[in-house]
């Protein structure tokens, strides 16, 4: 991508409603635009981003068994009556009429729909287990909005809702969605800790938020520090093996981590005080068992081996995809601006011309240009005719993981810098080897 010919609308001031960190650079580095209270839009930037989340969380949850759906944002309210939740849930709900008078909402969540649709297909326990997931906006109307995408009120969310003949295979599927949320914040750079949490609105008894370690955090949590360096289980892990997924979400639930919900001294007071980590934290991801709580209300029933119909068990599994966005800037930044993780940077690799005009800049540019978008590399060319300075401050803002920069000098002796943003380490080398080092 040429960045002249790119919609990346960069401020230069620090926008002075933004308090923290990640939503000062989100609109700093033209990632999103705030259209209403805790309603943003997502500009190219930070889509690229957000996408590149949404398919990290998409092939983790695809290769953990689950399957993917889309159900609508807007909801019907009878739909709630029948769980109990239209009057429950208050004001956080954006509630809607249409012409008819007929009463709608903007989901805030997707429990009921997904029990509705799930009632209306599946009969028999052979059909049993079923994950279903969707990447989907909701809405809440949150009393405090704040922090850009970190409490917006729309905000994207994957929820995944599984289906099961007992407690001991709801256990097993909570077990594969636990161990996919290790997977996925692993693979999008971050550390997230799995954490005794309670259940809130959702009901039922068994839950753990997964937390990400930051100053910012709006929850307060309590963890052993030997969850910083736990080895995540790998891509070749067997989610068909019951035993093994039981063991790794046992590793996982060991050392003590709650948030402040279920914080209890005294178990705390066991934990060696050096170890103790009582910090900060960021909800990213949420799973939830809830037994029959909805198919009971709702009569999602199945046909047991037995011929007798069994209210179906579920569990709910929700991340934020775009809170996370905001939650990786929180982790990874310095004072010039973003260090995107490799896997989630917008794009791969920022290309300087610090002379557009230059006849050898101008040539080495396009030639390298042409060569990374061939090799596959994900390239924002900065071909503007802008000082160079600037062009410098923008990349380091944006934080791409690596910045090649050709000025005129190198561009005669047919060489080029690569610079590292996480380290700031600048290298010289030959024109023909930035491809392969790039790769
Ligand atoms: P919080 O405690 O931050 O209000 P929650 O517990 O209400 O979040 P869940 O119902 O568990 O949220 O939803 C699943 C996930 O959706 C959360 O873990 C979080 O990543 C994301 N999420 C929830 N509310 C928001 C929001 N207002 N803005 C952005 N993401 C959100
Ligand atoms: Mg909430
Ligand atoms: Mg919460
Ligand atoms: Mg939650």
């Amino acid at each position: 991508m040429r960045l002249s010919r790119y919609f990346l609308p960069i401020l230069k001031e620090t926008p002075r409603e933004a308090e923290i960190v990640s939503h000062q650079l989100m609109l700093r580095a033209g990632m999103i635009r705030q259209q209403a209270a805790g309603i943003y839009s997502f500009l190219p930037l930070g889509l690229k981003v957000l996408n590149k989340v949404c398919n990290i969380i998409r092939e983790e949850q695809n290769r953990s068994g689950a399957v993917e759906i889309l159900m609508p944002t807007i909801q019907s309210a009878d739909l709630w009556r029948e769980s109990g939740r239209y009057d429950a849930y208050g004001k956080e709900m954006l509630r809607i009429a249409d012409r008819q008078e007929r009463e709608l909402l903007f989901g805030p969540t997707n429990e009921e729909m997904v029990t509705d649709i799930f009632r209306s297909s599946v009969r028999s326990y052979k059909d049993l287990p079923l994950n279903l997931y969707q990447i989907q906006w909701k809405f809440r109307d949150e009393v405090r909005p704040r922090f850009g995408v970190m409490r917006s009120r729309e905000f994207l969310m994957k929820d995944a809702y599984s289906f099961d003949l007992d407690v001991d295979s709801a256990t097993n599927a909570y077990h594969r969605m636990f161990v996919a949320y290790l997977r996925t914040f692993h693979r999008c750079g971050l550390k997230a800790i799995p954490m005794r949490a309670d259940t809130g609105p959702i009901g039922g008894n068994l839950s753990h938020e997964f937390i990400i370690l930051a100053s910012t955090g709006e929850s307060e949590v309590f963890c052993h520090r030997d969850y910083l360096d736990m080895a995540v289980p790998p891509a070749d892990v067997d989610f068909d093996d019951a035993g093994q997924l039981a063991s790794i979400v046992e590793a996982w639930t060991t050392p003590y981590a709650a948030t402040d919900e279920m914080h209890e001294e005294a178990a705390w007071s066991r934990v060696d005080p050096a170890s103790q980590l009582s910090a900060r934290g960021i909800e990213v991801g949420h799973i939830f068992y809830f037994g029959t709580k909805y198919s009971e209300a709702m009569k999602a029933f199945v046909t047991g081996p037995d011929g007798k119909d069994v209210p179906v068990h579920m569990g709910s599994y929700g991340i934020g995809p775009s809170r996370l966005v905001a939650a990786a800037i929180e982790a990874f930044h310095d004072e010039s601006g973003i260090v995107w993780p490799r896997a989630i940077a917008p794009f791969d690799v920022g290309l300087i011309n610090m002379k557009p005009g230059d006849a050898d800049c101008d040539a080495a540019c396009e030639t390298l240009y042409a060569q990374m978008k061939q090799a596959g590399i994900d390239v924002l060319y900065d071909d503007r005719d802008q000082r160079a300075g600037a062009k410098f401050a923008t990349m380091d803002l944006i934080g791409l993981p690596t910045q090649v920069i050709v000025g005129p000098r190198s561009a005669k002796t047919g060489e080029a810098e690569i610079k590292d943003r996480a380290s700031g380490v600048r290298e010289t080398i030959a024109m023909d080897q930035i491809i392969a080092r790039v790769s």
